[in-house]
């Protein structure tokens, strides 16, 4: 009965199906009952309510298809068979860089990707042309409609640190936000990288490079 109990608990991280873990069990991979359990030797991966941060990198897709590059081909591939399976929290352009989130936790997915949410988010933009300077106070007023919406952007702060170099901290996530708001500012969004999702940065985390979130940060999102 333990043993089914497990081989249940194993099925749902993703090790396999619960018939593989039964005998997987029985053949002795799974060891430390009780106390720190592993499997084949290695500690075993977090229980439901993971959440982890990625570096993205530019050409990857935060999508489930199965067309090109995905971020989930950068995850080990036994979070995908998790139930319920991970999912990135938002979703970056195929060509912007930086941190995103995943988690297994459906409600805390809804709570952060809620337009009630109101995490800022930073990002920082190189420019196809050099920043005019009336850019902060349209983006801070919090009239500017973007094509195609009739709903205004909520005021945002620009932080000009370079001739054709801003970062711009959002606490919303439409469609294409950063790049429709310097368009509509008659710019050209060349490169775009998040640096932070509310107090969570990157640090040292290298392009392609993920890692769990510490208890402490978890528990910072709520
Ligand atoms: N805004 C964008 O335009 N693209 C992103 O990837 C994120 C925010």
């Amino acid at each position: 009965n333990d043993t089914r109990k497990l081989a249940k608990y194993l099925a749902g991280l993703g090790y396999g199906s619960r018939k593989e873990m039964e005998v997987a069990i029985r053949r002795g991979r799974v060891t430390g009952w009780g106390e720190e359990v592993r499997f084949d030797g290695e500690p075993l991966d977090p229980a439901p309510g993971m959440v982890l941060m990625l570096h993205k990198p530019a050409g990857y897709t935060c999508s489930h298809q199965d067309q090109g590059r995905l971020v989930y081909d950068l995850l080990p591939p036994r979070f995908l068979k998790r139930d319920p399976k991970i999912s990135s929290i938002g979703r970056l352009d195929a060509d912007t860089t930086g941190l995103i989130l995943f988690t297994d936790d459906g409600a805390l997915l809804h709570r952060l990707i809620s337009p009630k949410s109101d995490i800022p988010k930073t990002y920082e933009a190189t420019l196809a042309r050099p920043l005019e300077g009336h850019e902060a106070a349209l983006f801070s007023s919090g009239t500017l409609v973007l094509r195609g919406e009739d709903k205004p952007c909520l005021p945002a702060t620009l932080e000009v640190t370079g001739e054709r170099i801003a970062r711009l901290t959002l606490t919303e996530g439409r469609y294409h936000q950063v790049r429709r708001m310097f368009a509509a500012a008659g710019n050209h969004v060349e490169t775009l990288h998040r640096a932070s999702f509310g107090s969570l940065v990157l640090g040292d985390l290298t392009e392609g490079e993920w890692r769990l979130l510490t208890p402490e940060e978890r528990a910072r999102l709520g």
